[in-house]
């Protein structure tokens, strides 16, 4: 990978990690990003609760990116010359999908190899939270 797209790569993932960083943990308001939900009926219940759970998987979901960020920044510090190839068949990560997830350590093929089969499992344990 060219020094200029390992740069670029390298400020969107620290721009990343700032950004997860900044959002802490603080709870998600479901009714602040949804201004239409303010008049109260029925309704709102199971929404409001559906938010609540979107809230918490997003949070595993940031929590998980962080990790992959900043084992992507040590990656780029540390071993320039692999960041950008996938982790698992060295085959270099398409730009397009290194644009959108500096931090992915897979390419499609991989990727999906691993989700496949995996689906079933660890995903399964986010619906175990009450
Ligand atoms: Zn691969």
């Amino acid at each position: 990978m060219n020094p200029s797209a390992l740069q670029r790569h390298r400020e969107r993932l620290l721009t990343l990690r700032a950004e997860i960083l900044s959002e802490g943990d603080v709870p998600f308001e479901p009714t602040r990003s949804d201004p239409t939900a303010v008049g109260s009926n029925e309704d709102d219940q199971p929404l409001a609760e559906m938010s609540q759970s979107i809230a918490s998987s997003r949070n595993r979901a940031r929590a998980d990116v962080l990790a992959r960020v900043v084992a992507a920044l040590a990656r780029i510090d540390d071993d320039p010359e692999t960041f950008g190839l996938c982790t698992e068949c060295e085959e270099p990560i398409s730009p397009k999908r290194l644009d959108l997830m500096p931090y992915v350590e897979l390419c499609v093929e991989c990727q999906q190899a691993q989700d496949g089969p995996r689906d079933k499992g660890p995903r399964r344990h986010l619906r175990d939270f009450r």
